[in-house]
């Protein structure tokens, strides 16, 4: 049929970004529309960190961290111009994690990736190194490199690629239904265009639901929670190129980064909500974030010395934990109807393995579409 498009890909973000990509290159005729801006969501009110995730070791995840670590590697080859490796210091303290926890997870978190230019953790001694920053209560911790990245630029560099190699990419356009006729899908637009595709795509991030009972109308298999993390930006803290990784008595992390030359990014936090609209801090957010900086920094901070904020929503796979325990894992849902078209739904992911999660997603379809793992080409093309 005529016009009939591969795939279509609701959503954006660095997953659609990333898909887009991939199949582009692939020689796959590929449509993507987007609500708002490409990148303009999820993807860049993260902490823009390409990272392993240290602390889901403690949830076990060690797939997801060995697989996120792997992925910091090749991002870091293919986007050189976006990304750092920065240090990253773990005051310890007595109370909370051991030593010996600490150290076996900073053993795992250097070898889990296998080969790595990034620099091995070490143990650190705050009299000799990074003076003048922590209280004087944390005399040693420890230090981790991870990488550091423009989110929002990551995104952008995927879909001008995905453009280069014949995607045709739709800011401003917002998918309002989509049916199944068969072997095709017809997806209509807000500017009531009607696109066929032979595949759909739901990489809506937080808004994944509302794509499924909305637009779809279909039942949602999975349930997702929707998770705020909220980050505030201050004039930064301390002159020093290093991240500080702070433990908090509620087994929580709070990063802080250097940002831009001249900031201090803090973040997250973790509150349960209902709508992935608009997200916005909350008061007591902030106090929280002021108030670990206050129990680690010798520099108090307070409302005064926020000069931004931003938040993002994590749509999480429910699993009825709480929501420092809920896998940062992606998942597929490929719905195929008989013989008819499919839809692949993409539940949750990080930003670190979106990547791998396009190249996966690809190769899940390849019953519809001509795949083959030894053409996987990502991985080794910069961006
Ligand atoms: C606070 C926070 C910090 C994080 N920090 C990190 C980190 O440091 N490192 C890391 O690896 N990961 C991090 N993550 C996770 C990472 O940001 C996300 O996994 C990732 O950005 C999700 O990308 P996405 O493409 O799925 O979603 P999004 O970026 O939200 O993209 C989905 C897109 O779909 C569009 N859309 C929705 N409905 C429609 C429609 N009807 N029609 C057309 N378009 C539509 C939206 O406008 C949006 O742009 C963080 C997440 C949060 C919330």
């Amino acid at each position: 049929m005529k016009n009939m498009f591969d795939i279509f890909i609701i959503g954006g973000g660095i997953n659609g970004a990333g898909i887009a990509r991939d199949a582009s290159g692939r020689g796959l005729k590929v449509y993507l529309a987007e609500k708002g801006k490409v990148g303009s969501a999820t993807s860049s009110w993260s902490s823009k960190l390409i990272h392993g995730g240290l602390r889901y070791l403690e949830n076990y995840e060690f797939k997801l961290v060995a697989e996120s670590l792997r992925e910091r590697e090749v991002i870091t080859q293919i986007a050189p111009a976006i990304t750092k490796p920065l240090p990253f210091v773990i005051p310890h303290t007595k109370k909370l994690r051991s030593k010996l926890l600490i150290r076996l997870g900073l053993f795992l978190y250097d070898n889990l990736g296998g080969k790595t230019k990034i620099p091995k953790s070490s143990k650190i001694i705050f009299a000799k190194q990074y003076q003048n920053i922590l209280q004087s209560k944390f005399t040693e911790g420890f230090r981790y490199y991870d990488v550091q990245v423009d989110d929002k630029k990551l995104v952008e560099m995927n879909i001008d690629d995905a453009k280069k190699k014949g995607a045709i990419i739709e800011e401003d356009t917002k998918v309002i239904n989509a049916n199944r006729i068969d072997n095709y899908w017809e997806i209509t637009l807000n500017n009531n265009e009607k696109i066929k595709s032979k595949i759909l795509i739901n990489a809506a991030g937080p808004w994944i639901n509302e794509i499924v009972n909305n637009v779809l109308k279909i039942n949602a298999k999975k349930s997702i929670r929707l998770v705020r993390g909220s980050h505030i930006i201050t004039k930064k803290l301390y002159d020093e190129e290093v991240a500080f990784t702070l433990q908090n008595e509620d087994n929580r992390i709070v990063f802080v980064i250097p940002y831009k030359g001249e900031y201090s990014l803090i973040g997250t936090t973790e509150v349960d909500v209902d709508t992935p609209d608009n997200p916005s801090i909350s008061n007591e957010e902030k106090i929280y974030l002021i108030n670990t900086i206050n129990n680690h920094f010798i520099k108090q901070i307070s409302q005064e010395d926020i000069v931004e904020t931003y938040s993002g929503i994590r749509p999480l796979i429910e699993d009825f934990k709480e929501a420092t325990k809920v896998t940062r894992d992606y998942i597929f849902d490929l719905n195929e109807d008989n013989s008819q078209a499919p839809l692949l739904n993409i539940y949750g992911g990080k930003l670190t393995t979106y990547r791998k999660l396009a190249e996966n997603v690809l190769l899940a379809l390849n019953k519809y579409i001509p795949v083959n793992k030894k053409n996987s080409w990502t991985a080794k093309q910069k961006l």
